[in-house]
């Protein structure tokens, strides 16, 4: 059997310390992971596509078979295109479960090749979410221990240039 490679896709606006722990665990499953922006047109993001991946990439620098790129469209056909029909998810509880089975079969019914392999958060990392962390931080908060200094430092410095607006 070749290379066992799983895509883990993502908004990922900022990566935070549950989507990093999702990836260390997952490169001791697969041979290789590839972390996939999306670039979604309907979706408003905080962080622009390069800024996303050019996070990534400093997070992973040490994390070996790990790859970062974007993707737009469906995922299935960028899944494919990859040479793989693996998606990795994180699931943090049941809201989660609820939207990602619903898209983990949806994407079955668009491609049966397809399999969606979820990763349980750990403990510590249940409650971080993107979303809230962007509404914190925005409102004067600290996001220590929810994300990586880098993306706090990122957050910090996006939100004084909005506040500049
Ligand atoms: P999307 O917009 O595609 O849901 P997210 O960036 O919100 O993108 O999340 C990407 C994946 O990571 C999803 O499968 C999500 O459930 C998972 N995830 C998000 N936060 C955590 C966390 N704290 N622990 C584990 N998995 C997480």
């Amino acid at each position: 059997m070749g290379k066992r490679v799983a895509i883990y896709p993502g908004s990922f606006d900022p990566p935070t310390e549950g989507h990093l722990n999702i990836v260390k665990r997952s490169v001791q499953i697969f041979d290789e992971v590839i972390v996939a922006v999306s670039e979604s047109i309907h979706k408003k993001y905080m962080f622009g596509p390069a800024e996303r991946v050019a996070i990534w990439k400093s997070l992973l620098k040490d994390v070996p078979r790990t790859k970062v790129d974007t993707f737009r469209g469906l995922l299935v056909d960028y899944v494919r295109g990859k040479g793989t029909n693996i998606i990795l998810r994180g699931l943090r509880n049941v809201t989660d479960f609820e939207y990602e089975i619903q898209m983990a079969t949806t994407n079955r019914v668009l491609n049966d090749k397809i399999e969606t392999v979820f990763i349980m958060t750990e403990g510590t990392y249940s409650h971080i979410a993107a979303s809230l962390i962007k509404e914190v931080v925005s409102m004067g908060g600290s996001a220590k221990g929810m994300v990586p200094r880098l993306v706090e430092k990122e957050l910090r410095k996006k939100i004084l240039e909005s506040n500049k607006k």
